[in-house]
């Protein structure tokens, strides 16, 4: 049974606070606490070590993995968590090179998200710079799909405007070519509907403190296509995933299945929070937060154009063209996002001059939609705006 949204009442949200920055840090669900303090006392704090085997801590990655595999349409024991996802990227990306020996470019976009690209750099220079990282605007990728590519890499939803990608149509052109694809749904998972197994793609990562809750420092997670999994040569060889950890074997040997994109030792707290912050999806349906995240988004989108007319909108006008983020250019829009945090309307900004706002339908209606409209225009009417307190920028924007 699907319940009916808004589900406020499964987060702790401050009085006062319109939280439009779920896609980037998503709230606290009731429950986390206290299933994080149970795990500290009755486990940590009373099996000690004995916690590997007696409370699963060594199976979680992959038993809380499940509740995201049907997120994303992976079959069952196709999903592993772990490490962030800037690292589940290197892994994706370097399991994918090495399945294209005889192919040198990697193809990702322009507005894809940084950390994606630097890792591919990275690896590139790693792999002694036979490589090319080749980026296109994100409206040619497609066409740019050809022969010479070994990988086809790319983030679904833009961060800074939430465009989306055509996966079903970039799969389609990239198995045509023999590329293999590298899905990242950093702002996907949870957010918009996902079928990594219809779509065919070889690899997809994300990760979970954005649409997912997890909180801060959540794990990443990988899936790979299960017809795959047990050829793929995994660079990031750390013990857990290896086939005996517990044998100590001098060489190493890759588990069978997704466990051999383990690495290390899993952040078994962290795990915890997060396979309680995915129990809501055991309430709610993917179609129903999507249908109701393009209502709030275009309520949203229509109260700016009405009211804040200094606001320029950067996201695509169709709402099946976005993600679950909707971006207007302001020129002075840093400090029109703090004056907006200061009056408890969160979303956040990304330079040179977008302000970012996501829409996440399990703890949003109507109502916040229209009452940070409110907010937002009094700011830009009366230039609230334009002080000094508002213009310095912090570490974290
Ligand atoms: C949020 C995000 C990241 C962040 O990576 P971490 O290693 O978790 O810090 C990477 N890639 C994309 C596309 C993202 O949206």
């Amino acid at each position: 049974m699907s319940a009916s949204l808004p589900l406020k009442e499964r987060f702790h949200l401050p009085d006062g606070v319109i939280y439009l920055d779920g896609n980037s840090l998503g709230p606290l669900p009731k429950g986390a606490e206290e299933r994080l303090a149970k795990v500290m006392s009755d486990q940590w704090g009373t099996n000690l070590i004995k916690g590997w085997n007696v409370d699963g801590w060594m199976a979680q990655p992959l038993d809380v993995a499940n509740r995201i595999a049907r997120l994303i349409g992976a079959p069952e024991n196709s999903v592993v968590l772990g490490d962030t996802l800037s690292v589940k990227v290197y892994q994706a990306l370097s399991a994918a090179v090495r399945m294209r020996p005889d192919r040198k470019v990697i193809l990702s976009d322009t507005g894809n998200f940084p950390s994606d690209l630097y890792m591919a750099e990275g690896l590139i220079r790693q792999l002694g710079q036979e490589h090319e990282l080749k980026t296109v605007a994100p409206e040619e990728v497609i066409d740019a799909i050809s022969e010479d590519i070994a990988v086809v890499m790319i983030t679904e939803v833009d961060y800074r405007s939430g465009r989306l990608h055509d996966m079903a149509a970039i799969a389609e052109k990239a198995r045509g070519c023999g590329a293999v694809l590298v899905w990242d749904l950093a702002h996907s998972a949870g957010a918009i509907p996902v079928d990594v197994t219809s779509v065919g793609a070889e690899f997809a990562i994300g990760c979970t403190y954005k649409y997912l809750n997890g909180g801060p420092g959540a794990p990443a997670f990988i899936y790979v296509r299960p017809d795959l999994v047990d050829h793929i040569d995994p660079a990031l060889s750390g013990w857990l995933g290896h086939d005996t950890p517990f044998a100590f074997e001098r060489n190493y040997r890759p588990a069978h299945g997704i466990e051999r994109m383990r690495v290390g030792t899993p952040p078994v707290l962290q795990v915890a929070v997060l396979d309680e912050a995915l129990k809501i999806w055991d309430d709610v349906e993917m179609a129903d937060v999507r249908e109701a995240s393009i209502r709030l988004s275009e309520l949203f989108i229509a109260e700016v154009e009405s009211k804040c007319t200094d606001l320029k909108l950067v996201s695509p006008r169709d709402p099946n063209m976005r993600g679950s983020q909707v971006s207007f250019a302001f020129e002075h829009g840093y400090a029109a996002m703090q004056a907006l945090i200061q009056r408890g309307v969160i979303g956040d900004f990304r330079a040179p001059n977008v302000m970012r706002f996501g829409f996440t339908p399990l703890f949003l209606d109507d109502e916040d939609v229209k009452a940070a409209v409110g907010i937002l225009a009094d700011i830009l009417d009366n230039r609230l705006w334009d002080r000094d307190e508002f213009k310095t920028t912090n570490r974290v924007t």
